[in-house]
């Protein structure tokens, strides 16, 4: 038996605009353009240190075509990416150059945690890797595993295409964003 149909009874439909003729038209939030937007060409920016960017390379490559979401343009400098991915181990040593990329980052940025080891230190539970990248700056979207598979990568991108869409324009001027960074030191 086919499932009951349910319409949506609370459209409200607009007057036409006095003195209006021709095609039709539409209207929306500007903040739903913008997501919409943002949420379709996100430059991804990869920090890759070890074995999860070869998953990542896999992610880009044409069987799982990571240019069906807008993000086939690799940024290799912060001050032109959106999302900053972080595919690896991340040494303690290497914890301040990671943290530099990302405020060089311009705002909206987005981090993904990509695996375990950016996640929570993975495996490697000793005195020189970091427990997790979150210890540094921020993280918007953990991607579990070890390593990922690319459809979990590309998972964990169309959760920041979600955050992306949905996000206030005022977000990153709001007093909790801004005591998010000062939790980080960042101001
Ligand atoms: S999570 Fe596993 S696969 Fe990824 S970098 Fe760490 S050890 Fe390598």
């Amino acid at each position: 038996m086919g499932r009951p149909v349910q319409y949506n009874s609370n459209v409200k439909m607009s007057e036409i605009p006095e003195g209006y003729s021709g095609e039709g038209f539409m209207a929306t939030k500007f903040d739903k353009i913008i997501g919409l937007a943002r949420s379709n060409s996100l430059w991804p920016l990869p920090f890759a240190t070890s074995c999860c960017g070869i998953e990542f390379m896999a992610t880009m490559g044409a069987n799982y075509d990571l240019a069906r979401f807008g993000s086939e343009r690799m940024g290799f400098t912060p001050r032109q990416c959106d999302v900053l991915l972080v595919a690896g181990t991340i040494a303690k040593k290497m914890a301040p150059i990671l943290r530099q990329v990302y405020l060089q980052m311009a705002e909206p940025r987005w981090v993904i945690a990509i695996g375990a080891c950016a996640s929570s230190g993975g495996i490697f539970d000793s005195y020189s890797v970091l427990q997790g990248i979150d210890q540094v700056i921020p993280v918007d979207v953990y991607v579990s595993g070890c390593p990922p598979r690319p459809e979990a990568i590309l998972e964990g991108i169309m959760h920041v295409q979600k955050l992306a869409h949905n996000e206030s324009l005022r977000r990153r001027n709001s007093e909790p964003y801004k005591a998010l960074l000062e939790s980080y030191g960042i101001q």
